[in-house]
């Protein structure tokens, strides 16, 4: 609630604060437990700072999270290390995350030992069984990562986060490095672990189609704030906020009725120095006087469907 992550800007020749990065700047959202979430918008937008913010590899500038209704930021040094593998980040590249000398099976295994979540003579019977679930054939536990393809890396990272049985998962532009026939298994298998295991994802990416998909809930992300949030079927059929409406023109369908073909001007400005007012003002078809003035809150649009636009029907 409330959450923001400020990154100070530095220049010059000794390194003085010239101005600071609003990354997130005041963000609110609940995580609906075994449901997918979706935060989406262009890179800039936010949206990773959002996540690393929440798994706490940045610590927030102002507000709260809570976990199980419980502040984070108010557990003890014991409690929060029992959390850690509750929360789990799934990368965009897994293979920049996999040590190349380490056989994968072992890598999977890794964080259980790591954690004592399990007698070492039964890591080797977890980490198969989580392979399984991920669509790793038992075989493939002795190779290296250097022998599998982008999608299977992709579930080699999946199973590792997996293996832990966190409450809850970051996966951040997980299928975007991923070709698009493979992206859909990757998807497919997301969807799975949702529905077979209940597990919590936070999915984040750039991609709305993606998203479409997969996602129960959806947050879109501009320069920092989110501009719109809501259940799948209201953003999809009824996007209030033009930049929604610009992200899904660029989504090919063969669907009508996706609400007003809006197309965003220009690229996004700069998120160190966002536009007063409105911050999509700049590249907004509809920006009024009023837009460049005054910034919108969010306001309800229909049930769980809110949106920052002043003039959003
Ligand atoms: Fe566009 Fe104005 Fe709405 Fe912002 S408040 S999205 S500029 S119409």
């Amino acid at each position: 609630t409330g959450l923001k992550k400020y990154f100070p800007l530095t220049g010059g020749l000794f390194g003085r604060k010239t101005g600071e990065l609003r990354a997130v700047d005041d963000v609110s959202f609940t995580l609906r437990r075994g449901r997918v979430f979706g935060l989406v918008g262009e890179s800039g937008s936010g949206k990773t700072t959002v996540g690393r913010t929440l798994l706490g590899l940045y610590p927030p500038t102002a507000g709260e999270i809570r976990f199980n209704g419980r502040p984070i930021q108010h557990l003890s040094p014991r409690e929060r290390s029992a959390l850690r593998p509750q929360m789990q980040l799934v990368f965009q590249d897994p293979y920049s995350s996999l040590n190349p000398r380490l056989r994968v099976g072992e890598a999977i295994g890794e964080a259980l030992l790591q954690h004592g979540l399990c007698p070492p003579a039964q890591v080797r019977d977890r980490v198969i069984e989580t392979m399984a679930i991920c669509g790793l054939a038992a075989r493939h536990y002795s190779r290296y990562p250097h022998e599998f393809s982008g999608g299977q890396r992709q579930r080699i990272g999946i199973a590792r986060a997996l293996i832990l049985q966190p409450a809850f998962i970051v996966a951040d532009e997980p299928v975007s490095a991923l070709d698009v026939s493979v992206q859909a298994q990757v998807i497919n298998l997301f969807s799975d672990l949702q529905q077979q295991h209940g597990v919590t994802f936070l999915f984040i990416s750039h991609d709305l189609g993606v998203v479409e998909h997969l996602c129960d809930d959806v947050a879109v992300m501009y320069l920092g704030q989110i501009v719109e949030i809501a259940d799948r079927d209201s953003l999809f059929r009824r996007p209030g906020h033009p930049y929604t409406q610009a992200l899904l023109a660029a989504v090919p369908t063969l669907e009508a009725g996706r609400g007003p073909q809006v197309m965003a001007r220009g690229e996004v400005p700069d998120p160190s120095r966002p536009p007063a007012g409105c911050r999509f003002h700049t590249r907004c078809p509809h920006a009024q006087p009023r837009c460049r003035e005054q910034a919108p809150a969010l306001r309800t649009l229909g049930p769980g469907h809110r949106v920052a636009c002043h003039f959003a029907l």
